[in-house]
């Protein structure tokens, strides 16, 4: 053995270590994207055309029970930014409270262009949100409206307490009517009672059901053809859990 050839093998060798050790490098990337090839992929038109009201129920059904059990999915949201920059076909419009402690896409195992979503101080009803969830129905194809409330409301109980405070009294006043068809049995009628707290969450999402039903012609034509459904629920901040109410 001459001293090129020893020195050729010793580049070789090198060279093949190299290569091993970017083989193992690549094949750690491989594994990697697939734990994130279990991101959902995007919903096309013709898939959300393709969706009943009632597989958008199942779906976020299925969705806050993957959640609670701690078994949510994978989802490379970058990818699903890129994914979803041409367009959106979301199958559910959902109204839920502004309390930082229910974000619905967590809650019910969503990503990135899966659902409208509109959020308020105690999930009251305008005008402004009425024509989103029109938009969201009529013109994106959605197939679900959610009205979802949650426990321990903080709008519900400044509304049984009479709380004043700027702009926010006008909201506040959205929810007494609530609270007004709660039975005059349950007593006392303030934020310290829980039960009377829960009571009138329970009343102002069915109040806010009927407010789209009465307050909208083209989605109560929707409604009435069973083209999209109108749900309600109820989301309980110690448990994570969702309960959609039977129709
Ligand atoms: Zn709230």
């Amino acid at each position: 053995m001459n001293k090129t050839f020893i020195r050729s093998t010793l580049i070789g060798s090198a060279l093949f270590t190299a290569f091993l050790v970017a083989s193992v490098g690549r094949s750690s990337d491989t594994k990697l994207a697939q734990a994130t090839a279990a991101t959902p992929r995007q919903r096309t038109q013709e898939a959300q055309a393709k969706m009943s009201p009632q597989d958008a129920i199942d779906k976020l059904r299925a969705g806050n029970a993957r959640f609670v059990a701690g078994k949510t999915r994978a989802r490379d949201l970058q990818a699903a930014v890129r994914a979803t920059a041409v367009g959106q076909y979301p199958f559910a419009v959902i109204l839920s409270c502004l309390d930082s402690r229910q974000p619905v896409e967590l809650l019910f195992d969503q990503g990135i262009g899966d659902v409208f979503n509109a959020r308020v101080a105690g999930n009251v009803l305008n005008d402004d949100i009425l024509g989103s969830m029109e938009f969201a129905c009529k013109v994106s194809g959605s197939k679900l409206i959610l009205v979802l409330g949650h426990s321990n409301c903080g709008a519900v109980k400044g509304a049984v307490d009479g709380v004043e405070l700027g702009k926010l009294t006008g909201l506040l006043d959205k929810i007494k009517p609530a609270a007004a068809q709660v039975p005059h049995d349950v007593q006392p009628r303030t934020s310290k009672n829980d039960d009377f707290v829960q009571k009138t969450a329970d009343a102002n999402v069915r109040l806010v059901m009927q407010q789209i039903r009465e307050q909208s012609p083209i989605l109560r034509e929707m409604l009435d053809a069973g083209t999209i459904a109108l749900e309600g629920g109820m989301y309980n901040l110690a448990t994570g859990e969702v309960h959609l109410w039977p129709k």
